[in-house]
């Protein structure tokens, strides 16, 4: 008996150190010190551990009443403890309808018009649209003036890392220049290679679905998912002017696709880390432009199959995004509002294709994230602007969410002249994608105690407000 309990007590420990060893190595690749530290004291302890129980071993302590006593309360500490953790303690039913879950009211379909970006692209002061638009919504003139005169949504381009931004301002303006040249009509929705015949080709939504998720990952696509196009997440009315088309700015948006296509693409590790240093606003533009490719080659090759399709990226949105990736199983939606995806956490970006071509629809996962988030608030202790909420998720346009700000979110971009991302970088969910942290987000996505250890483990590791951290030398600001 008592060496059985040794034995349990042992290889429970051998496994802790092998697990704190690859924490520590990878805190290292990861260039994160304080978790190095912190790790480094976790094996030293594991390690004595092991020392512990082979002094007492060798000294017959365990063959005592006390001995096998304390030898039991051991085994039941050091082995039981995981099995604690890796049981599943929750179900969140409403995770598991997808962005339906969060429906409480009416929701209105959201007018792409009053988007920060499109107010400031389109609405040039003296045109007809700016006329019309502030006539119904003079709310926003005063604050869309004064953004004007800042220089738009990022002020001044790389201001945080003045006088050394210009090579990271003209890697990532190459990159948003990418995007614009996929977004013509005609590119955006492809009528299909004319070398192909005018009939649909025949194929189940089985192998559709199939082919159609297989040429997008061979495409570079991380995550990608199907969900029915819910016209709930439709925008109402045009508001993006890109190419001078001006005829289109208001137009309502008549889409009647039934599936949407949805994929992430992998932001760096590294250049998030940097933020809100001009490395992350490359890295965002840089996935925006990967995204454009896939969904511009996604859309021309179901065109090709002789169905209707529309890519939708970074210069051409019909859609929000974020509820129809929920709805897709990619994920689930943070207290910042990005998409939390499992394996990439909030650092990727979408990009998405809508078709008639009958597909399979992918269901909606529950990760744990809404729990995580409740009790964790990271983002918003780290947030400069306070513009990410500490209070509980309350009713917006008829969904329960956690409201951010982004009229003072966009005045810190036009600050620092970057598009910030401090919150993507500190989030727990955005670690590299390391054995560890792969372990934790199966151990979080499983279980209410693991959410609650790590969310204080992660405030330990990397501290309560982590600084941005050096990039790659080929990006560096300073
Ligand atoms: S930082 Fe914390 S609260 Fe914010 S989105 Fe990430 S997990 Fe949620
Ligand atoms: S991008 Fe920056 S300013 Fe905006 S919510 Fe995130 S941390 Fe706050």
């Amino acid at each position: 008996m008592t060496d059985i309990l040794i034995f349990i007590t042992a290889l429970s420990l051998v496994i802790h150190v092998l697990i704190c060893l690859t924490f520590f190595i990878s805190c290292i690749r990861e260039k994160e010190r304080r978790a190095a530290g912190f790790s480094g004291l976790q094996l030293a302890v594991a390690l004595g551990l092991f020392g512990v129980l082979y002094f007492l071993k060798s000294s017959g302590f365990f063959d005592s009443k006390n001995g096998l006593v304390a030898l039991g309360v051991g085994v039941i500490f050091i082995a039981l403890t995981p099995l604690l953790l890796v049981m599943k303690t929750s179900r969140n039913n409403k995770a598991l309808a997808g962005a339906k879950g969060l429906v409480v009211g009416s929701v209105e379909r959201f007018d792409e018009r009053e988007t920060v970006f499109s107010r400031n692209r389109a609405l040039r002061p003296g045109s007809q649209q700016y006329q019309r638009f502030y006539a119904q919504h003079p709310e926003y003139e005063e604050y869309d003036t004064a953004r004007r005169k800042l220089g738009g949504p990022v002020g001044k381009p790389g201001l945080i890392d003045k006088p050394h931004e210009k090579p990271n301002l003209a890697a990532s303006v190459a990159s948003v220049n990418f995007s614009l040249h996929l977004s013509v009509p005609e590119i955006v929705t492809p009528q299909g290679f004319s070398g192909f015949k005018d009939e649909s080709v025949s194929l189940s939504p089985a192998e559709a679905t199939e082919r159609v998720k297989g040429f997008g990952r061979h495409l570079g696509a991380g995550l990608i998912g199907i969900t029915e196009l819910d016209p709930s997440w439709i925008y109402s009315h045009r508001g993006e002017i890109f190419h001078e088309n001006w005829q289109d700015w208001g137009r309502e948006i008549d889409l009647n696709h039934k599936y949407v296509i949805i994929f992430t693409t992998e932001m760096s590790f590294e250049m998030i880390a940097a933020a809100p240093h001009t490395p992350t606003s490359i890295e965002s533009r840089v996935q925006y432009a990967k995204g454009a490719a896939i969904a511009t080659q996604l859309a021309a090759f179901i065109a090709n199959l002789g169905y209707a399709a529309t890519a939708n990226h970074f210069r051409h949105y019909d859609l929000l995004l974020v509820p129809l990736a929920v709805d897709a199983g990619l994920g689930e939606m943070g207290r910042f509002g990005y998409l939390i995806t499992k394996k990439f956490g909030p650092r990727v970006r979408l990009a998405a294709v809508t078709t008639d071509l009958p597909l399979i629809a992918d269901k909606p996962v529950d990760i744990g994230v809404e729990d995580f988030c409740r009790d964790c608030k990271k983002c918003a202790i780290c947030c400069p602007s306070n513009s990410i909420t500490m209070a509980d998720q309350r009713e917006v346009n008829g969904s329960l969410r956690w409201k951010l700000d982004e009229e003072t979110c966009f005045e810190y971009w036009g600050k620092v002249g970057t598009g910030c991302n401090i919150c993507m970088r500190v989030c727990p969910w955005s670690h590299a994608g390391t054995l560890p942290h792969q372990l934790i987000k199966i151990l979080v996505s499983r279980n209410r105690m693991a959410r609650r250890l790590f969310t204080t483990m992660d405030d330990i590791f990397y501290g309560k407000k982590p600084k941005p951290k050096e990039p790659p030398a080929w990006a560096r600001f300073n």
